[in-house]
């Protein structure tokens, strides 16, 4: 019997990349969806086979708690929407995958954290690339330093928004811009390359055109500093493209373009080329969850880990704001299990 998962919110990412993704997994299915347009229920019933009794709309959210068939519910909101409907869905009693970045504050992380722990429930976060075999080689590579210490990274992830009207320029739903959306990846890539945590931040707004980004950067670069002197140069952008991660070791280098993509991952090394079959990297990500779970195990990508990212993407706002250095505190010393 394999869990039900119940997608909220049938956006671009749920249609185009989850639900798809859901046909192929093993251990999950898609079993419900919470949607407030009403031409979508009929639709994706349709389409994929959903009970009527497994349809739900933003008002009647809450009684899918007496569902047996919903085990596990998937919030692709807005970002901002991120942690109503993520402590709604624990208190309802339901495991809980919230789409990146976990929230648009550590506060509201903090509070989904809370909400999962007090009902008992697990909370993952849909970092896809921890299960694509190109970025795990990165943390092999990295973390046990088979081209020597690594000593500096570099990494782009942008590209051109040219929608005046989306939700990711209203600071209200997205809770910042690019970074947010995209230059987080770069930030995560670099953490589970070294295998460690930065201690200070170094940021700076550089939008080109501010009339087109009134509330959110349009781009963005930062300095992460981590022990030892370890540096990456990250930046992120809704006015350019890029796609790509670099580390640079005492012995070698690595580096993957496109780095961040659905599909077409692929890098090169000082040793080689990289190169591993395509995966699909929703359905590994869904079904490791829903394992987790049937075993009582942590998920490599918890809650704890979106709460870290948005530690740090605060302190790169904040740097850039103030012009000046920022240092990082992890209460928690949190990383990543490997
Ligand atoms: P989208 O705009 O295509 O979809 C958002 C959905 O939310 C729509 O169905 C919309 O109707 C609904 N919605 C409900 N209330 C809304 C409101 N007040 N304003 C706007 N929309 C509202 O966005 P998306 O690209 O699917 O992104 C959704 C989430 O998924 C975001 O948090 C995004 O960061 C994340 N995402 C993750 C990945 C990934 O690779 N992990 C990729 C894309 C998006």
């Amino acid at each position: 019997q394999k869990l039900g998962v119940a997608l909220v919110g049938l956006g671009r990412y749920a249609s185009g990349q989850l639900a798809p993704a859901l046909q192929e997994t093993k251990v999950c299915r898609l079993a419900g969806i919470v949607t407030g347009t009403p031409r979508k229920e009929k639709e994706w019933a349709r389409k994929y086979d959903i009970s009527e009794t497994n349809i739900y709309n933003y008002d009647n959210y809450d009684q899918i708690a007496e569902n047996e068939d919903i085990d596990i519910i998937y919030v692709v909101l807005p970002n901002s929407m991120h942690a109503e409907y993520t402590i709604r869905a624990a208190e309802a009693g339901k495991h809980v995958i919230s789409e990146k970045p976990m929230a648009t504050s550590v506060q509201d992380c903090q509070r989904m954290i809370d909400a999962c722990r007090a009902a008992g429930r697990k909370l993952s976060i849909g970092y896809r690339l921890h299960f694509e075999p190109h970025n795990r080689e990165l943390m092999r590579l990295g973390r046990n330093e088979v081209l020597g210490p690594v000593r500096k990274m570099s990494g782009a992830h942008s590209f051109p928004l040219n929608d005046p009207s989306a939700w990711r320029l209203d600071k209200e739903l997205a809770g910042g811009g690019p970074l947010m959306d995209v230059g987080i990846y770069v930030i995560q890539a670099s953490i589970y390359t070294l295998g460690k945590l930065p201690t200070s931040v170094r940021a700076w707004d550089e939008t080109k055109d501010p009339e087109q980004f009134p509330e959110v950067e349009g781009t963005i670069r930062w300095e992460l500093y981590f022990p030892e002197g370890v540096v990456l140069h990250g930046s992120s952008s809704y006015e350019d493209s890029g796609n790509n991660f670099r580390m640079e070791a005492t012995d070698g280098w690595a580096e993957l373009s496109p780095a961040y993509s659905y599909s077409g991952i692929e890098g090169e090394s000082s040793n080689g080329p990289i190169r591993f079959p395509q995966v699909n990297q929703q359905a590994l990500q869904m079904d490791d969850f829903a394992r987790c779970i049937l075993e009582d195990e942590p998920s490599i990508v918890p809650g704890e880990m979106g709460k870290r990212d948005m530690i740090i993407m605060e302190a790169i706002y904040e740097s850039a704001q103030k012009g000046r250095k920022v240092d990082l505190v992890f209460e928690d010393g949190f990383i990543d299990p490997f």
